[in-house]
């Protein structure tokens, strides 16, 4: 078995103004610094009260940094994307880092490792048998996985060794869910409340165990049983999910629960962990707090696969028009956005999007791994829509790095 490091290489300082370039943004400084509002002619940008890189991101980002100045020598690969920013894994794809899996993977695999070379597992973690066949490779394995999702793992690897299952608030396929499905003995992912229904109606006996086999087929483990595998659950989340939807699904099977069993029953057979990241919370309380009153539109920046932004736009549309864009440039002009539209998979454009409203308010936010620089590069953008000369906004900005 190689080497194992979860804490970096002592080179924050190293590394910090690599990152400063990278992803920092004077824009963003100068909006902070006046109370996260900025007004220009008719328009007014308002940021939220928390936003972008959350702690676990910041410390994957700044790892993996660290990790590269430690072996400049060593081929370094990450088993998927490090977090969910394109600019940030084309990055380090940029700086000659290899993906093993996802959008930015060009055909390496496991068996591609040597003894000697590095891996890092990215802030979501990885599945329990990726990390043990990468062990056998001997290769030296740097885990970035944040904290909030180990503290996951431990409730459900504690409901595994009490013989409960696990029925986990998520996104089967996305690579959180996947690593901590990975910890548990049995384990039923769900998510939204629509699945919820589906599964405390199956717990009540309405419902046909081989169509909720069929229903679930992606979504449970191998050979899951409802009849025997339901009887006692342990109830956890992916970190990123909507925290208000967490909580009803967790109340709403307790719910059934009791229904069926009673409730000291359900004190035995029913274990619930509220696992949403306070990084998450944080965000999503601070979108709710913009909406009191709502600009008239909302930007939330974000990658198009980050559950954390796509909740934040999901919060934002209830009270105003929101468009969940991954970069600056998909506000084509006045009359054209590129957006993720709210339950899509794929990208679309909306015509006659600018709020016809003068003077002009749009609220800003951006997701857990989108970094400063995206955040600055937006805000420009939208002034220069409004028709403002942004020459001395970045002006002003600039002057505040100066001595
Ligand atoms: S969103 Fe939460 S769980 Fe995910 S990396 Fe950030 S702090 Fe960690």
């Amino acid at each position: 078995m190689g080497e194992y490091h979860r804490k970096g290489f002592g080179l924050k300082d190293t590394v910090k103004p690599l990152l400063e370039a990278a992803y920092a943004s004077r824009v963003v400084d100068l909006l902070r610094a006046k109370g996260r509002q900025l007004t220009r002619g008719n328009l007014t940008v308002r940021l939220a009260r928390e936003f972008g890189f959350c702690v676990g991101v910041e410390r994957a980002v700044d790892i993996a940094y660290q990790t590269r100045q430690r072996f400049p020598d060593k081929r370094i690969f990450i088993t998927n994307e490090i977090i969910h920013n394109a600019s940030v894994n084309k990055r380090l794809l940029d700086m000659g880092f290899v993906f093993l899996s996802g959008s930015y993977s060009q055909g390496e695999t496991c068996d591609d490792i040597q003894s000697g070379d590095v891996v890092i597992l990215p802030a979501f973690g990885a599945p329990v048998k990726e990390i043990e066949v990468l062990r056998a490779r001997n290769c030296i394995l740097v885990d970035t996985s944040c904290g909030a999702v180990v503290n996951v793992w431990r409730s459900v690897e504690k409901y595994a060794r009490d013989q409960f299952t696990s029925v986990i608030h998520g996104k089967y396929n996305h690579e959180e869910t996947i690593a901590t499905s990975s910890r548990a003995r049995r384990y039923l992912v769900v998510r939204d409340i629509a699945e919820a229904e589906y599964v405390c109606a199956y717990i009540l006996g309405k419902g046909q165990r081989e169509d909720f086999r069929a229903h679930f087929a992606k979504a449970v483990s191998p050979g899951f049983d409802p009849d025997k595998d339901l009887e006692r659950i342990g109830i956890a989340n992916q970190t990123t999910m909507l925290s208000t939807e967490s909580m009803e699904i967790a109340a709403r099977i307790r719910s059934a629960f009791v229904r069926k069993y009673g409730e000291e029953e359900t004190q035995r057979r029913v274990r619930m962990q509220e696992t949403i990241c306070r990084s998450t919370q944080d965000r999503q309380d601070a979108v709710i707090e913009m909406m009191q009153p709502p600009p008239d539109a909302m930007i939330v920046i974000g990658g198009y696969n980050s559950s954390n932004t796509t909740h934040l736009a999901e919060i934002s549309q209830r009270h105003c028009p929101s468009y969940h864009i991954d970069e600056a440039a998909c506000m084509i002009s006045r009359g054209q956005i590129r957006h993720l539209p709210m339950g899509a998979e794929q990208e679309a454009i909306h015509e006659h999007w600018w709020p016809d409203k003068t003077p002009l308010t749009i609220g800003l936010t951006a997701g857990a791994s989108t970094p400063n620089n995206k955040i600055g590069e937006t805000v420009l953008r939208l002034f220069e829509l409004a028709g403002t000369d942004v020459t001395d906004l970045v002006a002003e900005a600039e002057a505040l790095g100066q001595p």
